[in-house]
């Protein structure tokens, strides 16, 4: 197993790097921390590659990634998450026995070895977060920098694992026989709740309301990243429709009002079939109405997101955005603008 997946580093290091790496891995255990400027001293490699070389080890499910904060006063490492959007807005740090307020320049990312890979193996010598010393190549801010500030890159990376769980949810929704359509629909609705919840920025969930049932409920969360990009804490409501037949404009509407009632303004149908072009012209309207935003994605996008590897946050925004786009254009043309 060792090999194969170091394998993926020969693109980026030597191959006697490569072998000091299976060392470095092999002679550590569940607990310990790796960081970018850890890795980068041991190697003798600069920040950048030693970057690379951890995420890939991530992406193949060697290491895991947790997002550690730091207390910007003592500038100790308080406690880490596995996503972001786990952080909380305040923390109380121990050391300084009060409550602190958390911004963007507080998160370091630090990777532990997978159990899968260590086998479980633990020492006596707990390394704790506590006694770890952070720079700023282990800062949030410098993952940012490294993916040119693109935050669907950052915050939608799928481990290959992940990748492989997503494969199987698309089979069984997709390609499987079902014993009714309750099952078909729900393989649909954990595939959908998957790809969302691979995304760092959001949880899915399914959501009952007094009136409604919405089948994936996702909460966003932006936080960390307000002063760059224009969005705040937002939910985005999804209806799941595993049919064999064009989405109606029904679903449409109802998916309208429960977005209208819940003051949200993102909403996805997610279907089987494509919805029919006329759905582009009630999504404009929706758009010019009152700033609310439904999009489609269909069975054709969900396979080159994960088939293809095509970015799921790239592929929402630019839906979002050609709506927005289209009903721009529309008023362009009316002379309205
Ligand atoms: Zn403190």
């Amino acid at each position: 197993m060792c090999s194969f997946q170091l394998s993926s580093l020969d693109d980026i290091l030597a191959q006697d790097k490569i072998q000091q790496v299976e060392r470095i891995l092999a002679s550590h255990t569940t607990n310990t921390i790796l960081t970018v400027s850890k890795l980068s001293e041991q190697l003798s490699v600069d920040d950048e590659v030693s970057d690379k070389v951890l995420e890939i080890l991530y992406n193949n499910d060697v290491l895991n990634k947790y997002y550690a904060v730091q207390c910007p006063e003592c500038e100790l490492l308080i406690q880490d998450f596995k996503a972001l959007v786990d952080i909380p807005e305040e923390i109380y740090c121990y050391n300084c026995d009060e409550t602190i307020s958390l911004s963007r320049d507080n998160i370091y990312v630090v990777y532990r070895i997978s159990d899968s890979f260590s086998g479980g193996q633990f020492n006596d010598e707990v390394m704790t977060l506590s006694k770890l010393t952070v720079r700023q190549t282990d800062s949030f801010v410098y993952k940012l920098a490294q993916c040119n500030y693109n935050f669907n890159k950052l915050l939608y990376s799928p481990t290959q694992k992940q990748f492989k769980e997503l494969e199987d949810l698309y089979n069984l929704a997709f390609n499987s026989k079902h014993a009714n359509t309750k099952s078909k629909g729900d393989a649909f609705e954990d595939l959908c709740r998957m790809l969302f919840n691979c995304c760092n920025c959001f949880k899915a969930a399914n959501l009952k309301t007094r009136t409604n049932q919405v089948d994936c409920y996702v909460r966003s969360y932006f936080r960390f990243s307000k002063d760059l990009i224009d969005a705040e804490n937002y939910s985005i409501y999804v209806e799941c429709k595993n049919e064999n037949k064009t989405p109606g404009v029904g679903y449409f509407n109802k998916l309208h009002s429960i977005l209208v009632t819940s003051s949200a303004r993102q909403g996805i149908i997610m279907s089987r079939k494509k919805a029919s072009k006329n759905y582009l012209l009630d999504a404009q309207t929706f758009y010019l109405s009152s700033k609310i935003i439904i999009i489609n994605i269909d069975k054709d996008d969900i396979y080159d997101i994960i088939f293809h590897r095509k970015n799921f946050l790239e592929v929402i925004d630019v839906k979002f955005s050609e709506i927005q786009a289209l009903a721009a254009n529309s008023l362009k043309n009316l002379g309205l603008v």
